[in-house]
């Protein structure tokens, strides 16, 4: 059984609901003393995860559960451990002595696991918890979002493009989250929004002060779909899982690189969906803010390298659409998403070389867990972790995802989580799977056009009986008044897929 030390009670709620479904076995969170002394004196043998908030595993009902479990101890894992060094000090005192639960059970291993963890964080969480064990970094890249800075100009001009979208595509805009420091500016953005919508429910405003049932409303509003934009505080924060979040904006400087890395990472949940995380600010920002933030904020190389840098991830495949400084994108300061275009063509100075398009994609993965179960098989100091401590399942869907780019060691070595001992072999399994092209400019793709073309002249001999048709129908539309509430939904596509040539795409995809 494993002890979970959770700070958050509604995140802890979710996950014990996802776990008891996704799995045979139960989790069960306990919270107060009572509920610690009932699952003491009657536990389902089933139970693997007991979570605890650290005020309750720390308390002296904890603290005996935790001494004297009624199933097997194997681990204690401390989630969000960010949380003790940056909440322990004085907002929730008892972060800091999770720390002395090791006196209690010495032979217990302590995990703690955080998305976000500066060198100055894992520092102090290890010495906080007495860890002396191995870090293990997973790849903090977030390739689905794309990372823009926007010089500011004035709250009305920056987000005219919003205003807009939400005007002609109402509950079709794509979902944003928008960070402001105070819920004064909150309010002022608020306003400004709530005004060219009409009150139409599609914005809200999200912050401490707020009523838990209002919190909850909108939150299920941004669930449901029917809000599309929420403007938030800090307040907008972790437990908080919208997993279909186009666009995080952060508009002035955040307070911290992590808490910057924190709200891009509000966007684009589900790998499915391509999202932006942009941040506005103005000179006089730079000046106010600490130095990790200013650094971020007069970057001139990439921005994607520099936020993961300050996090302790040095290695990351270059991307396309990666950041505004790499260029690429084209958003001519608009919050959305779609503004941005691919990448022209002239943009690539030289030819790229390219694999073979083929479906070895399953074997190529068996390959690769074949190597690593070999690789495992050669260090027995893996013995008590499994082969996923050579190498991740996640490094080996990376590296499926990204074979057609890697071509060299370099590139292979370049992926987040590749022992330094497989480069050799993971190469030569992708050269075997997919093999460079020998010759990139008479592409297979031209072959399969012949047969698309024989499908049109039967489209064609449809077309006279439409077109008798037209008159008429002409006659009959009257003139859209955008006065009078949403223009009519064959208008709005034509209108949105003039706007979000990307989306069609993706939806197509
Ligand atoms: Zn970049």
């Amino acid at each position: 059984m494993v002890v979970v030390i959770s700070p958050l009670q509604a995140l802890v709620a979710d996950q014990v609901r996802r776990y008891n479904i996704k799995t045979g076995y139960r989790a069960v969170s306990l919270s107060g003393s009572d509920a610690i002394a009932a699952f003491r004196e009657n536990p389902d043998p089933g139970t693997r995860l007991v979570f605890m908030a650290p005020e309750d595993a720390t308390s002296t009902a904890g603290r005996q559960f935790i001494a004297n479990t009624p199933i097997k101890l194997g681990l204690v894992a401390i989630d969000e451990a960010h949380c003790i060094p940056e909440w322990g000090e004085d907002f929730r005192r008892a972060f800091r002595m999770i720390g002395t639960l090791r006196a209690v059970i010495p032979d217990v291993p302590f995990m703690a696991l955080t998305a976000t963890a500066t060198e100055a964080v894992r520092s102090a969480v290890q010495t906080e918890l007495h860890l002396t064990g191995e870090v293990v970094m997973g790849d903090l890249n977030r390739e689905n979002i794309t990372i823009s800075r926007i010089q500011s100009t004035s709250m009305t001009s920056d987000f005219q493009p919003l205003v807009e979208d939400l005007q002609a595509s109402g509950r079709d805009t794509k979902k944003h989250l928008i960070y402001l420091p105070t819920k004064q500016k909150c309010m002022a953005m608020f306003e400004l929004l709530q005004d060219a919508v009409q009150g139409r429910g599609l914005v809200e405003v999200f912050h401490a002060d707020l009523s838990p049932a209002k919190k909850k409303k909108v939150l299920e509003g941004l669930q449901a779909g029917d809000v599309r934009v929420v403007i938030a505080t800090v307040a907008f924060g972790m437990g908080i899982d919208i997993p279909d979040v186009s666009c995080v904006i952060s508009y002035g400087a955040p307070a911290s690189v992590s808490q910057l890395y924190q709200q891009m990472g509000r966007a684009g949940r589900s790998s499915e969906v391509e999202a932006a995380y942009l941040v506005y600010h103005t000179t006089k920002e730079h000046e106010k803010a600490k130095p990790e933030v200013a650094s971020i904020l007069t970057e001139e190389g990439c921005l994607r390298k520099a936020l993961l840098k300050h996090l302790g991830q040095s290695d990351m495949p270059q991307q396309d659409q990666c950041c505004s400084n790499c260029g690429g994108l084209t958003q001519d300061a608009s919050c959305l998403l779609s503004e941005r275009l691919p990448p022209a063509p002239k943009a690539r100075k030289k030819p790229r070389p390219h694999r073979e398009k083929t479906d070895n994609g399953g074997q190529l993965k068996q390959k690769l867990q074949q190597l690593r179960d070999q690789e495992f098989n050669l260090q027995p100091q893996f013995c008590f972790f499994g082969p996923c401590a050579v190498m991740t399942d996640e490094t080996i869907d990376r590296l499926l995802k990204y074979c057609h780019r890697l071509h060299t060691k370099e590139d292979v070595k370049s992926v987040k989580g590749v022992s330094s001992t497989m480069v050799d072999s993971i190469l030569a399994a992708i050269d075997e799977f997919f093999p460079e092209k020998s010759n990139q400019r008479n592409p297979p793709r031209r072959q399969g056009n012949p047969p698309r073309r024989q499908g049109n002249p039967p489209r064609r001999q449809g077309n006279p009986p439409r077109r008798q048709g037209n008159p008429p129908r002409r006659e009959r539309i009257p003139p859209v008044r955008t006065t009078q509430g949403n223009p009519p939904e064959t208008l709005r596509r034509s209108k949105r897929q003039q706007r979000n040539p990307l989306q069609e795409i993706t939806n197509h995809v």
